[in-house]
């Protein structure tokens, strides 16, 4: 899976990757053996296949991005060490600022250790690129910074200073730092969680965010940096979508009501222990 034999590993190894010796084997942390697959430069190890077969749409024209779709949207909560039965607290789809709509919504009620939160989610595009030179300039300092986008523990990823510090970035650390820039240069800017949907029939599920900024035409932006970080590694010609994610909407992004550094649930049972949020995100035929 990660075209890496054992003496390569006794490399990394002795050069400091961490791992936990247990019963004689090494137990390596998951985010680290991603990042050596898919920065390994093998091409054929099991994230970079990944990481391909997930941004294929990036090379497509983008008007397929930009039409009214419905997504059935579930999600799964998990209170790990739950104290009892509380009210559960979800970050909801947030779409309607970007013409979107909810509908069918089935929110969990009151209980202990799981629940599943049920709606369907329409999404739509539209062309709204970011127009303030002050903005736009922001955003090319960063892609052009060469910042590598690793997968990260969700806790690490809100010390924003402290990943761009190392080199690295991820969805919501970008946001966190572009929204933190975007604030520093006047204008109002919040990075918010969200999913993005449609990955691979809903099996990949990992932490998603953009920045949302308010562009000195008025009107509310959304910035997928990530994304268009991720693309421009993966080949020249994405520049179609990658100018899309720099102020524009598309329907595979659904925002939520959370900030960039907040859960997507909670509950209040009392329990220190986060709640477990796993999406489930399938298009509408
Ligand atoms: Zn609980």
């Amino acid at each position: 899976m990660l075209g890496c034999a054992s003496a390569e590993l006794d490399v990394l190894v002795d050069a400091g990757l961490p791992f936990e010796e247990r019963a004689g084997v090494r137990h390596f942390d998951p985010n680290d053996l991603y990042n050596l697959g898919m920065y390994s430069g093998r091409t054929t190890t099991q994230p970079e296949l990944a990481f391909r077969m997930l941004f294929r749409f990036t090379r497509r024209p983008v008007e397929e991005l930009l039409r009214r779709k419905s997504w059935s949207f579930r999600l799964r909560l998990e209170c790990p060490e739950c104290a009892g039965p509380a009210p559960w607290h979800v970050a909801e789809p947030d779409v309607a600022r970007f013409g979107g709509g909810l509908a069918d919504v089935t929110a969990p009620a009151a209980g202990a250790g799981r629940a599943a939160y049920a709606a369907t989610v329409t999404t739509t595009g539209a062309r709204t690129p970011l127009v303030s030179p002050a903005l736009r300039a922001l955003v090319a300092d960063y892609l052009g910074a060469g910042h590598r986008w690793q997968m990260l523990p969700v806790a690490m990823q809100a010390d924003f200073r402290l990943v761009h510090a190392l080199g690295a970035t991820s969805c919501v650390a970008a946001s966190l730092l572009l929204a933190d820039r975007f604030r520093g240069a006047g204008f109002e800017a919040e990075a918010r969680r969200g999913w993005f949907c449609g990955v691979l029939g809903g099996a990949l599920d990992l932490p998603h965010a953009c920045v949302e900024v308010l562009d000195e035409d008025g009107v509310l932006k959304s910035i997928d940096i990530a994304k268009a970080q991720l693309a421009a590694r993966l080949s020249a010609d994405t520049e179609e979508f990658r100018e899309l994610c720099l102020g524009s909407i598309h329907n595979k992004a659904i925002p939520s009501t959370a900030s960039a550094n907040a859960p997507l649930a909670r509950h209040a049972c009392g329990s220190r222990v986060p709640v477990e949020v796993r999406s489930d995100i399938r298009a509408v035929r």
